[in-house]
């Protein structure tokens, strides 16, 4: 087991001397736990391979999963990438910092590691003041998966981390909640029409207004299992966000929803199972069967997708056998909280009528 120092930060103004002590683990090789505006994310020089192989091993994530590059600085993705078309740089300046990550041509400089073995490198600059102070301090660029062990929920909190990576790794940052909840919107620009590899924090519709033509990917907005062999982000198809209790979405109209969630709980917890829903403001309610807990408001998706990842977390430590959650329009940041939802619960969907 390693000794893992946990340094509480100031989401606002980050104490320097702790950003330092970070950075200088990132220097020196090591493994850091940061937060940034999407989720918790562990961090290592993206240019060292030992530094990323260690990030493989501390998740156990497979290894052609590449892992995303942040920057601090737009100019450091022209280092890193090669022929970087103009969209990218208009997509740079409307969305970064922020929760956009560009698929480009990898350079030499990026350790086949980092990319997962493929010619293209992920990259992106957060928005969070912690997570840019240590790339800064770092001198480094950061790259950083989900600082959760492979195939388990994304940790928006560093209880979660915690949880997931204590005696794993060097350090934690810990500046409380993570604001946005779902992970970055991975784009890739190396396909022609520019492709959503996986929606999130920056919709569909936001990248419409600066590209002509945007393409989802179908895996990423797929209601069954996609067969993704060749894949362009390997990332679909490991199995992710995934809880211990098993998983149900219900899909559909509102009303219709209702009803068949409440079915289902009572079906289940007449066979003796222990269940939770995941609802929303709106509908929570109309449940008195099983732990009911509320996601959000419909009228806010934001608010949603911040909690998302947390109550599924919160549910398996209260030991459910089965998660059954409200699916909502998969439009905006609905899209990407369908994704995980989906994929949480294994394309385990029923359509309510
Ligand atoms: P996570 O590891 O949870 O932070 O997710 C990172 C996501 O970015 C995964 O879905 C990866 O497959 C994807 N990704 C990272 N690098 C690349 C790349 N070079 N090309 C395509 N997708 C990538
Ligand atoms: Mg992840």
């Amino acid at each position: 087991m390693k000794e893992t120092i946990l340094l509480r930060v100031n989401a606002e103004d980050p104490e320097l001397e702790k950003i330092k002590i970070a950075a200088g683990v990132i220097r020196r090789g090591g493994l850091v736990a940061f937060p940034t505006e999407t989720v918790y994310g562990l961090g290592a020089d993206a240019l060292n391979p030992e530094a990323v192989k260690g990030i493989f091993a501390a998740k156990m994530r497979p290894l052609d999963n590449p892992i995303i590059v942040h920057v601090a600085d737009k100019e450091d993705a022209y280092k890193l990438a090669l022929d970087v078309p103009e969209s990218a740089r208009k997509l740079m300046d409307a969305f970064w910092p922020g929760p956009l990550t560009l698929v480009l041509k990898a350079s030499d400089i990026v350790p086949k590691v980092t990319t997962g073995g493929l010619d293209t490198v992920a990259i992106r600059m957060p928005r969070h003041k912690v997570a840019l102070a240590l790339i800064m301090e770092s001198r480094r660029p950061i790259a950083a998966p989900s600082a959760n062990l492979a195939g388990r929920p994304s940790p928006t909190l560093a209880e979660h981390v915690i949880r997931d990576l204590y005696g794993r790794i060097d350090v934690i940052l810990d500046a409380g909640p993570t604001n946005i909840g779902v992970e970055s919107t991975v784009l890739d620009l190396t396909s022609s029409p520019p492709q959503i590899l996986r929606p999130g924090g920056v919709t569909l519709e936001d990248l419409k207004k600066i590209l002509v033509e945007v393409v989802v990917h179908p895996a990423a907005a797929a209601k069954s299992e996609v067969h993704v062999e060749h894949a362009r982000s390997p990332g679909m198809k490991h199995k992710h966000y995934a809880p211990k209790a098993e998983m149900i979405i219900v899909e559909g109209e509102l009303n219709s929803v209702i009803k068949k969630v409440k079915e289902l709980a009572e079906h289940y917890v007449r066979a003796g199972r222990k269940v939770g829903i995941l609802a929303t403001e709106e509908s929570m309610c109309k449940y008195d069967l099983g732990i009911v807990k509320s996601m959000g408001s419909r009228r806010d998706l934001a608010s949603v997708a911040r909690n998302l990842f947390k109550l599924i977390r919160e549910l398996d430590d209260e030991r459910v056998d089965i998660i059954i959650a409200e699916g909502v329009p998969p439009k905006g940041l609905g899209l990407a909280i369908m994704n995980r939802l989906r994929r949480a619960a294994g394309y385990n969907i029923v359509e309510g009528r």
